[in-house]
């Protein structure tokens, strides 16, 4: 009795639907940003489940809206939910969701993707990296455009422990376009595998928690939307900064059917291009032969650590990037580009860790 008068009380006061909301403030939905709502209250509470606990937590919650999920969010007994919308149409809706809140929701209007998220919530909720997740979590149903850009900010963010992660392991619950999702989550060999697989996992643990169907949306996208939840890991996978592991895995990549050293021969110049594969190669014991996607994350750090021995050897080399040789080639006629061209570059060093 007394648990159930606890849980009734996070609950919201009777309030205009959502989809009355929409009516009332005239919210049409902008096909340019991305805006697809999902006025389903059971949708939007199964994807605060996956979230975990949030009794007493702090939560941001990324892009509102008119607000189905913050009411879920509110509802799963938050202590302060922070949500952060850039088109100011929504505001007052949210601001009518605050009052009926009173203390528990601030509302910014703001881009989440400059929207100083370190600074958000109070110092002493902050856990050492190697315990417990924070009681902090990051929510939201993501407009598609900027998802890409986002994921990619927070995993850098992940590995030199900033913004949201300046509290220490924050979670996130996050929508993506489902084929995104699949990638995000996708293992060694599966068709799926990609740079996204790797950037993704050697940083958290990632899990792919359940589909939406398109049609669930108003108004419908095309595709459907896949739920994900990571979770930094305490120890990344690959100890080597978050820079360098992105140009080797991008250029790793860029040739997804090829075998894996005909995108590493890429991060050399021309002229000591074969010898130094085959080092890096023997270096960090892997098949050249392997595909990119057949390549495991322990494979992967193998290469990670014998091309930093190499770019810290090398002076000016992790600054080399075969496209702007193949520019330079084209613009001066040159065959060959030594590497004493790129030894005297001053951001040639690897980033510290
Ligand atoms: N959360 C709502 C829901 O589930 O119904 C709305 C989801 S809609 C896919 C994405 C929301 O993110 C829109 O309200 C859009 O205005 C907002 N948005 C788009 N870009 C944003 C950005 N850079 N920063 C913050 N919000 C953004």
């Amino acid at each position: 009795m007394a648990a159930s008068g606890k849980l009734a009380s996070f609950r919201l006061p009777p309030l205009p639907t959502v989809g009355e909301l929409i009516k009332l403030y005239n919210l049409r939905a902008e096909r340019q940003l991305s805006q697809n709502f999902l006025l389903d209250l059971r949708l939007t509470d199964k994807i605060v489940r996956h979230a975990g606990s949030l009794r007493d937590a702090h939560v941001c919650e990324v892009g509102p809206g008119p607000g189905g999920l913050t009411r879920s969010i509110l509802n799963a007994g938050v202590a302060d939910l922070l949500v952060v919308e850039k088109d100011t149409r929504f505001i007052p809706g949210l601001k009518l969701l605050s009052e009926a809140a009173p203390g528990r929701l601030r509302v910014v209007h703001g881009d989440i993707l400059t929207h100083r998220t370190d600074r958000g919530f109070p110092a002493n909720i902050s856990k050492p990296w190697e315990e417990d997740p924070p009681n902090l979590h990051i929510i939201g149903n993501l407009p598609f455009n900027v998802s890409t850009p986002l994921i990619i900010k927070w995993l850098e963010n992940i590995a030199n422990r900033t913004g949201p992660f300046s509290y220490g392991r924050t979670r996130l619950t996050l929508t993506f376009q489902k084929e995104f999702a699949e990638r995000l989550t996708a293992s060694t060999r599966s068709k799926q595998r990609s740079r996204l697989s790797v950037m993704a996992q050697y940083l958290c643990t990632v899990h792919n928690c359940f589909t939406i169907p398109g049609r669930a949306f108003v108004p419908s996208p095309q595709v459907d939307v896949g739920v994900v939840h990571f979770t930094p890991l305490v120890q990344p996978q690959i100890q080597q900064p978050f820079k360098l592991v992105e140009k080797l895995v991008r250029n790793v990549f860029q040739f997804r059917r090829k075998h894996c050293h005909k995108g590493i021969e890429m991060l050399f110049p021309t002229a000591c291009r074969a010898e130094l594969t085959e080092e890096m190669m023997q270096k960090a014991d892997v098949d050249p032969t392997l595909r990119p996607t057949e390549l495991t994350i322990p494979q992967i750090r193998a290469l990670a650590d014998a091309y930093a021995h190499l770019c810290t050897r090398e002076p000016g080399l992790f600054s080399y990037e075969f496209r702007e040789e193949n520019r330079l080639k084209h613009l001066t006629g040159q065959r060959k580009t030594p590497i004493d061209a790129f030894t005297d570059t001053p951001t040639g060093a690897p980033p510290s860790p």
